[in-house]
């Protein structure tokens, strides 16, 4: 008799905490929150250049393409998150 243990890789399956959609979930390291796959690499991406602007400006050193970029990625995400999905 052999048990099968799927523990360890069981789908997890939710809302994104950004964009609301039902989904497989993905789990940040060290966040509490669930994002689906496309939000999660926003919000990673975004997560890593906080952390690098504070260092940069930390260092005395010129952010502002890091800010620029995050801007961006922050951006988007909120754009998801408005996105309504009731068509118009
Ligand atoms: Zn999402």
């Amino acid at each position: 008799m052999s048990l099968n243990s799927d523990e360890d890789s069981r789908e997890s399956i939710g809302h994104c905490s950004v964009c609301g959609h039902l989904t497989e979930l993905v789990a940040l390291l060290g966040a509490v929150e669930m994002y689906c796959f496309e939000c999660s690499a926003d919000v990673a991406t975004a997560s890593l250049l906080i952390t690098e602007i504070d260092a940069a400006t930390l260092a005395g050193r010129d952010a502002e393409e890091l800010v620029a970029e995050c801007t961006e990625i922050s951006n988007r995400i909120l754009e998801r998150a408005q996105s309504p999905e009731l068509g118009f």
